[in-house]
């Protein structure tokens, strides 16, 4: 018997209207809705909402051992479950950071206590200890995000960083900011006497990233040391990198958007201050429509929140280059991804492949990022209809005053299931009683025009 049957969804990549089942964790069934009786512990009646996978969130900072002021995984999971994320992938700048294997077990230990969503962890690697790569793989880690600046070391290092994550048989991860650069480009703006704002603002430039590119892709091609490149930000960072896979077109290297760079701008930097701090900063109009252009045509390989939650104190200093920089984006993931697509601005099938099987396929998380039978119940059901304002605060992270607050979006989860068990429902903190009881009919919606797949 089937412990869940979600029956009468609309799915992103399927005309009509479908059944699905759930069972012993993991999808049993997937057929066309015809109202036929099938055994079930719990029946969900779906009416023709959307039920997508859930999505996987290749770069979140859950915070988790170290900093639980600022979020932990029970917090930062209950955020993705309510966000329609149920696979995270945990940063390694903790407290201790996931530098060595002993570190990341800690951090295993930590998720495997609170979270209530599928967590994996991210190792640091770090260019002064290279061996220390040896043995994350075993301890947990599905990735390496190289963890302090590469820009300044020398080839040898870079050499020893691919092999060594090559011979663990995981993707290294850079972020393209090169620190003397930085300094060099935030001195130059104070010089010029620029507000602070504009300091920040200025103070990593497209040069750094273009520069860092070019660097990366030849490497990674020679070495056929699989590579992701992190947190790509301007237009010409995207034209780098879509002339560089022309270049090298066997060169094993993926690039990630994250949310903060798709839908927020330098003017909401300037209009906001702290709350839209966040490192890189934010860039212009004419960067956000080249990171789109770049996701459409497979320059770009995914999207990620790049979930950085930081308490309300450290946020508000007196000086602006005082404040920790960083957005908690979880909450919101799915809502503006929806929105932006029922906006017409990218198709459902877009979102399934940048949000859901991109990342899944990219950090070999397997059962993961799919409606397909034998697939983990991963599932998120929501409403299209209604609208909602982004409130200040998040329900469930710790994180402070949200940027997207007072935006009117559509697509806010209605529950969402991780490994069959549901995560999230709205309405009640856990959501265990209302998606029990069934969804009514008459308050969910009636399906809809203008969605682009
Ligand atoms: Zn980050």
């Amino acid at each position: 018997m089937l412990d869940w049957l979600i029956e009468g969804a609309r799915l992103a990549d399927r005309d009509g209207l479908w059944d699905v089942g759930v069972a012993g964790g993991r999808i049993a069934l997937v057929r066309p809705s015809c109202g036929r009786e099938t055994a079930a512990g719990r029946r969900v009646f779906a009416a023709g909402r959307l039920l997508l996978p859930g999505l996987v969130d290749a770069h979140v900072h859950t915070r988790d051992p170290g900093y639980p002021w600022k979020e932990d995984f029970g917090t930062a999971s209950r955020a993705a479950a309510a966000g329609g994320v149920t696979t995270i992938l945990a940063m390694p700048n903790t407290n201790p950071p996931m530098t060595g294997a002993a570190a990341i077990q800690m951090a295993r230990r930590e998720a495997e206590k609170k979270s209530v969503v599928s967590s994996f962890l991210v190792g640091g690697a770090c260019a002064s200890r290279p061996q220390a790569i040896r043995g994350m793989k075993a301890a947990g880690a599905v990735a390496l995000d190289v963890y302090d600046d590469l820009f300044g070391a020398g080839t040898e290092t870079w050499l020893s960083m691919f092999l060594e994550a090559k011979k663990e048989g995981l993707p290294l991860c850079f972020y393209l900011m090169d620190g003397a650069m930085e300094r060099f480009c935030r001195e130059r703006q104070r010089a010029r006497g620029k507000a602070p704002w504009e300091v920040i603002a200025g103070a990593t430039d497209a040069e750094t990233e273009a520069a860092s590119i070019a660097r990366i892709f030849p490497l990674a091609a020679y070495l056929q040391a699989p590579a992701v490149i992190r947190m790509v930000s301007t237009k010409k960072a995207v034209e780098m990198i879509r002339c560089m896979k022309r270049l090298y077109p066997d060169a094993p290297v993926c690039a990630e958007a994250c949310l903060s760079y798709l839908f927020l701008t330098r003017e909401d930097f300037r209009r906001q201050g702290a709350a839209a701090h966040v490192h890189p900063p934010l860039r212009g109009e004419e960067d956000v429509r080249a990171l789109w252009e770049g996701l459409f045509d497979g320059t770009l390989d995914y999207i990620a929140s790049d979930h950085a939650p930081h308490a309300q104190e450290e946020k508000e200093r007196p000086k602006l280059e005082d404040c920790a920089s960083g957005i908690a984006g979880l909450e919101v993931m799915l809502p503006l991804l929806l929105d932006a697509a029922k906006r017409g601005e990218f198709g459902l099938s877009d979102l399934i492949r940048l949000c859901c099987e991109a990342p899944a396929r990219i950090y070999g998380l397997s059962g993961k990022g799919a409606i397909g039978e034998g697939m983990d119940a991963d599932l998120v059901l929501a409403d299209w209809n209604g609208e909602r304002t982004v409130p200040a605060r998040g329900r469930f992270t710790r994180g402070a005053a949200t940027p997207y607050a007072g935006r009117r979006l559509t697509g806010w989860p209605v529950f969402t299931m991780c490994r069959g068990r549901l995560v999230f429902g709205d309405g009640t903190p856990d959501g265990v009683e209302a998606a029990e009881a069934g969804l009514p009919p008459e308050s969910g919606g009636k399906e809809e025009e203008g969605w682009k797949s």
